[in-house]
């Protein structure tokens, strides 16, 4: 490719909506452009680079046996009723869907869990097909809240979605491992740092086993917490640990009510009684919404720990939860914000406890009352007995639930996640075939996705200065650029042809900078775009003498044309 004859729109400000640095540096690199909010192009330069990045995911999967194929966008409302999903979807605001003429529904594919059964069930129907693994790459559509950080959260963005389907339980955590494997071969290639971690199989469940792939970064949306010692990681949304257990407060004791006068918070309860928050356990508020209701439900949590809000949703089977507010807190209450307990809520208000809190006697909480708490509380006894769960976010310093270390906390962006579904979708929607002993079975599925257009902007996040983008080796948009210096010099010009036919001829991945600019300008972009590996060939031309460099250090060094094909090729 020519540079001169391709638009690169470079721009020299940052997008006003940028804050990330793949967004400012893909915009501002004129990768891509913004349509509407979470909506892009991609620049030829851009196509590039999602090419590869779906290339080495192709090939990866092929070498795990992963048959491509390509499932229409548009989906009927049928078969989101048949797996139950359509109503939740809905609810959450997340599926773009509409009518078209004849009035039936239609949703613009957010996922292809309804269309990929259909398919299985139509062409598997014994044993013998077994395993197989159905994948395609393409556009996804998720109105999501907030679209933003360029294409690490649109609105269409480019999966590619695998789909297993077994025989067995344990054939499907076979076809899992596999995945696996593909993807660490995949993130491998792509020249990017990440780490698998443990997911939260949300709402979904399934047979258990999820993992996400998450590219380490600064900026990264996801907390993950591990521990070095054991190779034990998690999403903070997911992750366990140990904490130290509730002392113990001995046999249980006479509630006993104390005025405390504007005393508020768990600090102001430590002063006042002089007790340390491991004694408390705080009353906290939600407003929990499903498909078709919303309720406030109370949540107990020792005092020194805090409330995790994904652990919580998936206790109650929730769409989502948020705080409650203070005129919600008032009515459920009847008191002012700060004095929630467990005691004198309504009746039939749940009440979930966090696991730590199960074997606590003779606990300081609120009791419903403005300016009053309660010492020796015991849950079961002067409250209804909470339901329990594991509702407490995990923190770095903690134990790691293994018991072998500390856990540590970095960031990442999720770039992939494999999830075993088990028999939920084949149940639901009736996928069937017959198994060896003659009677019909349930597929046992798994469902494997990787963020394509995410990866790309990952990769920018993780491989950039101040000038711009460093793009890893297998995923640039060219490996090597040649660049003329002064593009109206006949000698300049020869030689840099001459190398670019040459390193095209054989094989190498290379642009060439033939624009007519000034040389500022010129590397300014070319830093900005970040091809890995640059040859300037400049005023020792008649000599046959270029300038070699690579975009990670920017070290000039002076080589003759011939060096420098060996040192690109080598
Ligand atoms: P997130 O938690 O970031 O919203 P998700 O868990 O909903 O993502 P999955 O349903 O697991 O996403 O989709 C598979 C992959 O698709 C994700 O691992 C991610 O890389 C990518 N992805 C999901 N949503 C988006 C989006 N809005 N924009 C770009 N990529 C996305
Ligand atoms: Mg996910």
């Amino acid at each position: 490719m020519r540079l001169s004859k391709t638009p690169l729109g470079t721009l020299r400000e940052d997008p006003a909506d940028a804050d990330v640095p793949s967004h400012r540096l893909l915009a501002r690199a004129g990768l891509i452009h913004k349509i509407a909010a979470g909506i892009y192009s991609y620049s030829p330069l851009m196509w590039r680079v999602i090419k590869k990045i779906k290339n080495i995911v192709r090939e990866e999967l092929d070498r795990e046996g992963g048959q491509e194929i390509l499932m229409p966008i548009m989906q009927p409302r049928e078969l989101w009723e048949e797996s139950g999903r359509w109503a939740r979807y809905v609810a959450e605001g997340i599926m773009f869907h509409l009518k078209d003429k004849r009035g039936t529904e239609v949703c613009l594919g957010p996922t292809h869990e309804e269309v990929v059964t259909t398919y299985a069930k139509r062409v598997l129907h014994s044993y013998k097909q077994l395993p197989v693994n159905f994948y395609q790459i393409q556009d996804k559509f998720r109105d999501e809240i907030r679209p933003r950080f360029g294409l690490m959260r649109g609105r269409e963005f480019m999966m590619k979605d695998a789909y297993s389907f077994d025989a067995t339980s344990k054939g499907l955590d076979a076809s899992y491992d596999a995945m696996k494997r593909a993807y660490t071969a995949i993130f491998t290639r792509c020249g990017l740092d990440f780490r698998s971690v443990q997911a939260d199989a949300g709402a979904i469940g399934g047979e258990g086993g999820s993992e996400e792939f998450m590219v380490i970064a600064a900026t990264g949306e996801d907390a993950i917490l591990y521990c070095p010692e054991s190779g034990y990681a998690a999403n903070v949304e997911k992750a366990g640990s140990r904490v130290e257990p509730s002392p113990d407060a001995g046999e249980a004791q006479a509630l006993d009510k104390r005025e405390t006068p504007n005393v508020r918070t768990v600090e102001q309860l430590e002063e006042f009684f002089d007790m340390k928050a491991i004694r408390m356990a705080k009353t906290i508020l939600y407003n929990a919404t499903w498909v078709d209701r919303e309720e406030t439900v109370a949540v107990l949590v020792r005092g020194d720990l805090e409330v995790n809000n994904v652990k919580l949703t998936n206790a109650l089977g929730a769409l989502a939860v948020t705080l409650a507010d203070e005129e919600a807190i008032k009515k459920a209450t009847g008191a002012d914000v700060g004095f929630a307990g467990p005691i004198g809520l309504p009746e039939g208000t749940r009440i979930i406890g966090d696991k730590t809190l199960r074997k606590a006697t003779n606990l300081l909480t609120g009791c419903c009352e403005t300016d009053y708490h309660c010492l020796n509380v015991n849950l079961g006894r002067d409250c209804p007995e909470p339901e329990w769960h594991d509702v407490r976010t995990a923190r770095a310093g903690e134990l790691s639930p293994d018991g072998k270390g500390e856990l540590v906390e970095t960031r990442g962006i999720e770039v992939g996640h494999i999830f075993k579904l088990g028999t939920v979708y084949s149940e639901k929607m009736e996928a069937q075939f017959t198994a060896e002993s003659g009677k019909l079975a349930p597929f046992h599925m798994g469902c494997y996705g990787i963020g394509v257009t995410r990866t790309a902007a990952s990769a920018v996040e993780q491989n950039h200065d101040e000038l711009g983008i460093i793009w890893p080796r297998p995923i640039a948009p060219f490996e090597v650029v040649v660049a003329v210096l002064d593009a109206k010099k006949n000698d300049q010009v020869e030689l840099a042809t001459k190398l670019y036919d040459e390193l095209r001829a054989t094989g190498t991945d290379v642009c060439f900078d033939d624009r007519k600019m000034s040389a500022g300008a010129k590397f300014k972009d070319l830093e900005l775009i970040g091809f890995p590996l640059r040859i300037v060939v400049g005023r020792k031309a008649a000599d046959g003498i270029v300038e070699f460099s690579t975009r990670k250090d920017l070290e000039k060094q002076e080589i003759s044309a011939s060096e420098a094909v060996a040192a690109v090729r080598g």
